[in-house]
């Protein structure tokens, strides 16, 4: 949690993903009127096809985000933990549906890139993190996105956000309704600011499997893998309960966000070698979505404008990674306001 800002303002948040979904739960958190406006609801974002497993791919110059981010989603974890006491009346009655989950992440670089280790033993310490055979065994958050938003939502709406299906054509159409606008627009968030070039889509195919019982549906996988140097494309397979996402593939400059069945079958292939269990498992749905890459993800001011504006946007494959430590980060700039 953030320290409570002196100064209570009216806030427009536009974007109604994970990242405009976690800013607008912390300036209320934070004391502050918010109103999200958007044109796609969190069910329709690239957000809600995210895997997603906490894991700072491709994010550097982040660090202390993601820390923030892993410190938060692990308190939320634990929320859902009934074993553990840790009641609270900041969010719904509903169990987040973020949990801990140990997987293997393998490696194929030399040296490994394990930059990403660092914060997770500042958070979860040593034991957290373990080399093994040709990678690395962690513990880690596994964000069960579509509930996720939806339960994040509910969370935003029991703390007095109100939203406005609609898109903002221009900042302008703001000015006098509110004090200050942050901008997360995820693909389009430079739009608004005039166009932002840094900004790039890079598209992401993925399958959906139905989890089995551990019986006659079949094997009930709970342990992510990722193979993310795989040089064919990145390959990972992320257990949540009922369903398992399996990806993927990472093609900068595409904008095609229909599924490929070359692509699916390609996928399929690398995910069974990794996970035998998956061929005894149907298939039950194919995704593709644009991640909004940037050179560097921006979390600034942005200064030109009749009414502040705050950056949130370009956060590539790591928006929900990302998430909390972002809206933290802007509850910082809108108090420096
Ligand atoms: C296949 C795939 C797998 C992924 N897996 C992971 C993962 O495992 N872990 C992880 O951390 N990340 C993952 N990601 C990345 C993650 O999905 C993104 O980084 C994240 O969703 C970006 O969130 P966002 O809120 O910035 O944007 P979005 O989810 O795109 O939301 C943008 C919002 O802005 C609104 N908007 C934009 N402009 C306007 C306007 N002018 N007026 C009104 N509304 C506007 C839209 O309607 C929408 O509500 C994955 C991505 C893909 C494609």
């Amino acid at each position: 949690m953030v320290a409570m800002p002196s100064k209570h303002l009216r806030i427009t948040v536009i974007g109604a993903g994970v990242i405009g979904l976690s800013c607008a739960y912390e300036l209320a958190e934070a004391g502050h009127e918010v109103t999200v406006i958007a044109d796609h609801g969190p069910g329709d974002t690239v957000s809600a096809l995210a895997g997603a497993l906490w894991f700072p791919y491709h994010a550097a110059g982040t660090e202390q985000v993601v820390e923030r981010s892993l410190r938060r989603f692990v308190e939320l974890a634990a929320l859902g933990d009934t074993s553990a006491d840790t009641a609270t009346d900041d969010f719904t009655d509903d169990v987040p549906p973020v949990q801990m989950r140990t997987g293997v992440l393998h490696e194929r670089l030399d040296p490994p890139d394990r930059s990403w280790v660092a914060p997770v033993v500042e958070v979860l310490g040593d034991d957290a993190v373990q080399p093994v055979d040709g990678g690395v065994r962690a513990t880690l958050p596994m964000i069960m996105t579509s509930r996720y938003l939806a339960w994040l939502m509910d969370s935003c709406r029991m703390n007095g956000v109100a939203f406005q299906w609609r898109t903002v054509a221009s900042l302008e159409e703001l000015t006098g309704t509110t004090d200050a606008a942050v901008i997360a627009g995820g693909l389009r968030g430079g739009d608004l600011l005039g166009g932002d070039d840094a900004v790039a889509p890079v598209r992401g195919q993925l399958m959906l499997f139905a989890n089995g019982d551990g019986g006659e549906d079949g094997p009930l996988l709970t342990d992510w893998v990722v193979d993310s140097d795989d040089p064919a494309h990145m390959t990972y397979v992320f257990p949540r309960e009922d369903e398992i996402v399996v990806g993927g593939t990472s093609e900068p400059g595409s904008w095609d966000e229909a599924p490929d069945q070359a692509t699916a079958e390609a996928i399929l292939a690398r995910a069974e070698a990794l996970v035998p269990e998956l061929t005894e498992l149907p298939i039950i749905g194919h995704g593709a979505g644009l991640r909004p890459a940037r050179e560097t993800v921006r979390i600034e001011h942005v200064d030109g404008y009749d009414l502040p504006v705050i950056a949130a946007y370009g956060h590539g494959g790591a928006g929900v990674t990302l998430s909390w430590g972002t809206a933290e980060r802007v509850v910082e700039l809108v108090g420096e306001l």
